[in-house]
């Protein structure tokens, strides 16, 4: 059995004021058993989730990091072992984002993913296409693609220390949620594909949705077969629609 992870990326949201506020909606939340939980807030204030949300079920992530785990002259760039060394379990690469906005290729996703996991923090993989690539029909093939480099340098067995988020680039932040059942296409083609290479792993491989998810259909969404959790982005920056979310799971 797969454990289903409900993480909530902040993005570039915050104040010292805003995130305690939020952080103390947070801890009065009911959080289900069984349900892994993770924030991923700006890097300076992961120091003050950590602290807040200790004994808490919710852990910490970064949004990215750095190419390398060694220290360096790197200036601006945060390395995985630095986010361990703050107390965060989690990274997010590879979000679209982060590839659109700041040129991530597949190789640099691949570097990023490779330190995180040298540093025993666990990558989310964030893979999915664009509006433009859905009309053309190849959802499929961009996907593989993003997923292919990390399946060559480190196999079903390397993804599965981490876990993959299948965030559609048109549904982010645009309150177009996929369907339920085009999510779950996409999870199902992601899972026989690992299946192919190795298919006891495969089954293990967490897969979580991400875009536009909100309390209202985050359950329809994670009730299909091969949608193991959530990525949610705005709507994680409420306590109380981010415990729904969680409960929902
Ligand atoms: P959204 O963002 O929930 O605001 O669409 C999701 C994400 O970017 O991870």
């Amino acid at each position: 059995m797969r454990r289903p992870l409900v993480a909530g990326n902040w993005k570039m949201h915050g104040s010292r004021q805003s995130v305690d506020a939020l952080l103390n909606g947070l801890v009065e939340q009911e959080w289900p058993e069984g349900v892994e939980l993770m924030i991923a807030p700006p890097a300076l204030y992961i120091d003050r989730c950590v602290g807040r949300l200790q004994g808490s079920p919710l852990s910490v992530g970064g949004q990215t990091c750095a190419t390398q785990a060694e220290p360096g002259a790197l200036t601006g760039e945060i390395s995985p072992a630095q986010l361990r060394d703050a107390g965060c379990g989690y990274v997010l690469v590879g979000h679209s984002e982060r590839r659109t906005l700041f040129g991530e290729s597949d190789a640099v996703v691949c570097k990023k993913f490779a330190a995180a996991l040298a540093c025993g923090l666990r990558p989310v993989l964030c893979v999915g296409e664009s509006q433009a690539e859905r009309d053309a029909g190849q959802t499929a093939d961009v996907v593989a693609r993003q997923l292919q480099v990390i399946l060559d340098a480190f196999g079903v067995g390397g993804l599965a220390e981490g876990v993959v988020a299948y965030e559609p680039v048109w549904a982010i932040g645009t309150g177009l949620t996929a369907s339920p059942e085009q999510a779950q296409d996409v999870h199902a083609m992601i899972r026989a594909r690992l299946a192919m290479l190795d298919d006891a792993q495969a089954q293990d491989v967490r897969i979580v949705y991400g875009g536009s998810v909100k309390a209202d259909n985050a359950e329809a969404l994670f009730s299909m077969p091969d949608i193991d959790g959530g990525l949610i982005g705005g709507a994680s920056l409420n306590a109380e629609e981010f415990g729904a979310i969680a409960r929902a799971a």
